[in-house]
């Protein structure tokens, strides 16, 4: 039988007495935008939120993917997609962007000021356009669907742009409002599936505006400096649920 995880962390807990460097990846300060209380249970209690499923085809996209660019990169020639959809940029080759794509190990970092958060980022790639010398963040997205691929609904994809953005920017580089995501969309209406799966590839293009990021990071802080718990938001039903199964059970 497997084993259950452990939800209590004993490690990459915020110590608020602390000032030493501490790492809030770009999607934890998504998930504080989203709910202060899971951000604050989590970095500063050590209990995480039950995870997904991994999303493992998606990973394995990411993967060819970023090999296929750096194919383009190693050439520095612009890759197909780009030439169709007239835009002027080849893979960014620069000898970070190993690093830059580890989101685990290190990622894009910026120590923010007055406080000690290590705003971590790890990209999917970066692009330059070689007349003006900004680099270009793109994103790569894998999906299934028959409705049309857009970014309507999508706050959370936009906010990860902005956060990259503003980690580039914060790093001293010259960086296009614009950034593009690179979907890849699996295809359902083959005959059969016979070991493979087809997909149709289109890039979004998407303007970012990072100004609201230096504002979310220092509430971010307070929040982690805090004694005091976060209310739930209203868009999840967890807690709702684990407050449901205290009561039963203590009848
Ligand atoms: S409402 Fe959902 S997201 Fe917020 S703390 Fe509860 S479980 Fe976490």
């Amino acid at each position: 039988m497997q084993a259950h995880k452990s939800y209590k962390r004993i490690r990459n807990i915020y110590d608020p007495l602390s000032t030493t460097p501490f790492k809030i990846s770009r999607s934890k300060l998504d998930l504080f935008l989203k709910c202060p209380r899971c951000f604050y249970i989590d970095r500063r209690l050590g209990i995480g939120h039950p995870e997904c499923f991994p999303y493992t085809l998606n990973n394995a996209v990411d993967e060819l993917l970023k090999k296929e660019f750096d194919t383009y990169r190693s050439q520095q020639k612009p890759h197909p997609l780009f030439i169709e959809n007239n835009i002027d940029a080849v893979p960014f080759d620069h000898p970070d962007i190993d690093k830059w794509r580890d989101s685990l190990h290190h990622g894009i970092q910026y120590l923010v000021p007055n406080t000690n958060i290590n705003l971590t980022g790890g990209i999917d790639d970066i692009l330059l356009n070689q007349n003006n010398d900004l680099i270009i963040i793109a994103d790569y997205k894998a999906t299934s669907t028959k409705n049309e691929i857009s970014l309507t609904n999508r706050e959370s994809y936009k906010r990860q742009m902005e956060i990259y953005q503003w980690l580039f920017r914060k790093n001293g580089f010259n960086v296009s409002n614009t950034g593009y995501f690179v979907y890849c969309n699996g295809k359902k209406d083959a005959n059969g599936f016979d070991k493979q799966l087809q997909f149709d590839i289109s890039l979004l293009s998407y303007t970012g505006d990072d100004s609201w990021v230096d504002l979310a990071v220092i509430k971010a802080y307070e929040c982690l400096q805090s004694d005091t718990i976060p209310s739930h938001c209203d868009e999840c039903d967890y807690c709702q649920y684990v407050k449901a199964i205290s009561e039963v059970l203590q009848g």
